[in-house]
């Protein structure tokens, strides 16, 4: 028996009951691996790898840790102070409801949640038809033809679609022409964005000068359809005008009102961008939600994002997978023109299950109940002798009160009611899915109407009658098969079971941090003190999110020995945008806006100097030594050269090849001799907390990624949190959010000023579970767990890159180029093969072509990281046979990796192995068999098919 379970309940400190739970390998395992590598204790193997110039002197001042149920209801008192109203303020922000069936089985669902990014197509199925019925669903409803699988918010979505737009039109010009009536948090973060590329984002105060604006040069235009404060213009005047100036017309839309008004893609748009929260995502303060992007034929080689297509595989058969652009910042890097890696997966897969669930005739009936709702309330407030602002109306409405709006808006608060404060004298009311008569009702006395009015639910809604969508949508049969809930039940079951998370084996994706998702931390996201609070209301009613992002900041700071944290960016690529903008903006302050030089070693991860382009900056690249570490001359001599015009260095600690450099401190120096700053990218903190902190060694700027270190899933590719962390004097540059009343010298990054409020209370959570001691056990521990790895695989797979003493940091990268030549069998064979034996594979080829990057984390107990050596040492025996001849280069359960069950149960088999070798995995019944085939994915890339195929495809 595992001594663990032996020892009495008496020595079990309920301090650490929940780290004991959270890290993986026991006391006995721990001492197991130890004496693997030659070592007398944890701590001389963290003495052995962490440089003593860097090692933290004091203990992280953080509450001690307290258990699951302590944790869960400290939170609850913390969420019991946001007070959730009934919010009409819309400005992209509605109620919903979240079908239960959804709710429970995905949102819930540590199928669905702890599943990664999908570029291992073959173990992807599942979340890859979720995503191409979420890109379906955008294309139908805008009537556009290509659409990618998700954006981070609405806000930059559209600054995405302005540089898209830049970057494609026949325009020579740098104006970009803002209509007056779009959503505030828009215009704020297209500001951001077009600042330090030089671009001129003009807003016309009216309609009317808007539309003579489109007849100067310009390269975009951005309209809101329905506007902001709910007028539903005709634009095909204003796409006409910007095509005949070469430029792109831009429409920032609402996928529910698509249901009833034409769709841009049939009156001009040439990029549409918008938010998908109201199908079915609850506001949650302003995120996670799935913005999306749309594009006309001729722009979808430069769409960012991801773009999932339908290939097929080695056998013939449909098989999708991420098309084209798929990882554009690593291959194009300083070229690359976005910087989005991480994205909005999970609440994109909910997006479309909500139209699944639905169907086009459900969202109709939705979207016309609030048109009607809409009609009723308008009709009311005219017979209460109020003007609107608009004679159209979709969901909103603006009303004139020039005396009252003051008063009617503070009556509404005492009612529990939001109201949007459009001016002094307007007031704006949006209705939703939630809405209902006696919601009308209630604002319609509050408003001044003495008897309690009728509604009619029925009153025609105010879409002019030019304005009426006449074509059909979401025809595909996925969207008419599944209405029932048993049959939705099992349609989102049935793709779950396609996939592997980590639900089910391990995922030792170097980089990218796949630890425990503990259940614990995820509970108190669908609170409804969590989920139900929208982004603009009122700043006492989110007195828990206050809290919550002060303490959660707080704990950050200590962490990484930085000054202050913004916990805008909703993803790690967002957090770096935003650090350089503060290094920036700071270097302007002092006079100092020359110095756009940044400095980024050859070893850095793609988003780094795709980040530092979209600053305006110009990337120097850093050599490497021969032992992965940045070449300390070369840098001197970088430094040298630009010296006047250095702003900063962007490094990676550990480094991206896993392994402490020694030299940190000594190369934060050179760079701040230079006059730059130092900018350590986050990614890695799994190394560092409890060990080192950032802040202290010499770095100015950090991103964390709490989708990494910070436990929130991955959620198959989103959401994430990129917090950004800075020293004092970069303080007053961190991001500002004036639309909501908080402005600063660098603006908004995120439309919400929160930025992924939703899944903050999961980092909470962690952190408060495990406590200093906890959180500094953790760390060690995936140290520990990846120099196991290694020096369990050294003989099989050499580690190509280590520090002194040949340890690892938390990841080590296994070097299978030399086995190419000995054998034909490539890394992507050996990530393949894995499959097989029931693993999803390691880091492939980042950031060494032909190698794989693995990082266990602290939370895979012992009998798994033994399961996963066994099947790579298996593997390294079958490549044996390969180099000796008793398989051939071309047919060998590598090359045909991985194997389906349909082609084990074929009668005819003729390849030089077994069935039973073909399978891997030794236990069969216990076996994961991947739906598809290796997967070609030149093919879909020369046949482009990014919407749900039809049918036929499916049967042939
Ligand atoms: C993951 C990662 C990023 C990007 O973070 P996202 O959250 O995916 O945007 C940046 N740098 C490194 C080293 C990473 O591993």
């Amino acid at each position: 028996m595992n001594q663990r379970l032996q020892a009495p309940l008496s020595q079990l400190h309920e301090s650490d009951a929940f780290a004991r739970r959270h890290i993986g390998p026991s006391t006995p395992d721990e001492a197991h691996m130890l004496r693997a590598m030659g070592l007398a204790s944890r701590q001389a193997l963290i003495e052995a790898v962490v440089p003593g110039n860097i090692v933290r002197q004091t203990p992280m001042d953080l509450p001690p840790a307290a258990t699951e149920q302590d944790a869960l209801q400290e939170l609850k008192t913390i969420a019991s102070r946001n007070r959730v109203f009934k919010s009409f303020i819309g400005q992209g922000y509605y109620g919903t409801h979240t079908p239960g069936v959804i709710q429970r089985n995905i949102l819930e669902n540590p199928a669905w949640y702890t599943a990664y990014t999908p570029y291992q197509a073959e173990i992807s199925q599942g979340r890859l038809e979720a995503l191409l019925n979420f890109q379906t669903l955008v294309c139908d409803l805008t009537a556009m033809p290509v659409a990618n699988a998700s954006m981070l918010d609405e806000a930059t979505a559209a600054a995405e679609a302005m540089a898209l737009a830049r970057r494609s039109a026949g325009a020579r010009s740098d104006v970009f022409v803002v209509h007056p009536d779009v959503h505030p948090q828009t215009l704020e973060v297209l500001r951001t964005r077009a600042e330090p590329m030089g671009w001129c984002v003009a807003t016309p105060s009216d309609h009317a000068t808007f539309l003579t604006a489109l007849a100067q040069p310009h390269f975009g235009a951005l309209v809101q359809y329905p506007s902001s404060t709910g007028a539903i213009y005709d634009w095909r005047e204003a796409a006409a005008q910007s095509h005949a100036h070469q430029a792109l017309l831009i429409a920032a839309t609402d996928l529910l009102a698509l249901t009833l008004l034409p769709p841009p893609g049939e009156w001009g748009a040439d990029i549409v961008v918008g938010n998908s929260q109201r199908l079915g995502m609850p506001m949650g303060a302003g995120g996670p939600h799935a913005a999306f992007m749309a594009c006309q034929d001729s722009l979808k080689r430069s769409l960012p994002g991801r773009l999932v297509g339908v290939s097929i595989d080695a056998q013939g058969a449909p098989a999708l997978r991420l098309a084209l652009q798929t990882r554009e910042q690593h291959i194009r890097r300083e070229k690359a023109t976005s910087n989005i890696c991480t994205a909005q997966v999970l609440p994109a897969v909910m997006a479309s299950m909500y139209a699944v669930y639905h169907g086009p005739n459900g969202l109709r009936d939705i979207a016309q109940r609030i048109a009607q709702l809409t009609a009723a309330l308008a009709q009311g407030l005219e017979n209460l002798g109020f003007a609107l602002r608009h004679s159209t109306a979709f969901d909103t409405v603006t009303v004139h009160a020039p005396d009252s709006a003051l008063n009617i808006a503070t009556r509404a608060l005492l009612a529990g009611v939001n109201l949007r404060k459009v001016s002094e004298s307007e007031l704006g009311i949006s209705l939703d899915e939630t809405s209902t008569t006696a919601d009308v009702a209630l604002l319609l006395r509050l408003f001044g109407a003495e008897q309690p009015p009728v509604i009619d639910a029925a009153t025609p809604p105010r879409i002019p009658a030019g304005l009426q969508r006449r074509s059909h949508f979401l025809t595909h049969p996925v969207f008419h098969s599944h209405h029932s809930e048993t049959a939705m039940l099992r349609y989102i079951r049935s793709l779950s079971d396609k996939d592997l998370a980590l639900d089910r084996c391990m995922i030792p994706l170097g980089s990218c941090t796949m630890k425990l998702n503990a259940t614990s931390e995820m509970i108190p996201i669908t609170w409804p003190e969590f989920a139900h609070i929208h982004p603009f209301a009122p700043a006492d009613q989110q007195q828990g999110y206050a809290q919550l992002d002060q303490q959660l900041r707080d704990w950050l700071c200590t962490i990484t020995g930085y000054a202050d944290v913004s916990l805008q960016p909703n993803a790690g690529s967002q957090g770096e945008y935003a650090g350089l903008l503060a290094i920036r903006a700071w270097h302007a302050s002092r006079g100092q806006a020359q110095r756009t030089i940044c400095l980024i070693p050859s070893s850095a991860h793609g988003t780094n100097p795709a980040s530092a382009q979209m600053c305006g900056m110009q990337v120097v690249v850093v050599a490497c030594d021969a032992q992965g570490n940045i070449d300390m001359a070369d840098l001197q001599a970088k430094c040298k050269a630009h010296s006047d015009k250095l702003a900063c260095i962007m490094i990676t600690y550990p480094s991206t090849h896993g392994v402490f450099e020694d030299a940190v401190r000594p190369l934060c120096e050179l760079v701040h001799q230079h006059g730059g700053r130092v900018y350590v990218d986050g990614a890695n903190m799994n190394a560092l907390v409890g060990l080192a902190a950032p802040g202290a060694f010499g770095g100015d700027v950090s991103h964390l990624n709490l989708h990494k270190t910070f436990c929130i899933p991955h959620g198959g590719g989103g959401p994430g949190v990129g917090p950004v962390c800075v020293a004092q004097d970069l303080v007053p540059f961190l991001p500002g959010h004036a639309a909501a009343g908080k402005p600063a010298v660098v603006g908004a990054v995120s439309a919400a000023p929160y930025g992924n409020a939703a899944v903050l209370p999961i980092s909470w959570m962690y952190i408060r579970m495990m406590g200093a001691s906890g959180l500094r056990h953790a760390t060690e521990t995936a140290i520990l767990n990846a120099n196991y790895i290694r020096v369990r695989l050294q003989d099989a797979y050499p580690t190509l890159y280590a520090g002194p003493g040949g340890f690892v940091a938390h990841e080590c990268i296994l070097d299978l180029r030399p086995l190419k030549e000995s054998s034909g069998i490539t890394a992507e064979d050996v990530a393949k093969r894995l499959i097989d034996y029931g693993f999803h594979a390691p880091t492939l080829s980042f950031p060494v072509p032909g190698t794989l990057m693995v990082e266990p984390t602290e939370s895979e107990p012992l009998e798994e990281l033994d399961r996963f050596i066994d099947a790579m040492l298996a593997i390294r025996t079958e490549i044996q046979r390969i180099q000796d001849g008793d398989w051939p280069r071309e047919d060998n359960p590598l090359k045909n990796a991985p194997h389906t069950a349909a082609q084990l149960l074929q009668d005819a088999w003729s390849h030089p192995y077994s069935r039973t070798e073909a399978a891997g995995h030794k236990q069969l019944a216990a076996k994961y068999w991947p739906p598809v085939a290796r997967i070609d994915n030149v093919h879909g890339d020369r046949n482009l098919v990014c919407t749900c195929p039809p049918i036929e495809a499916y049967l042939s």
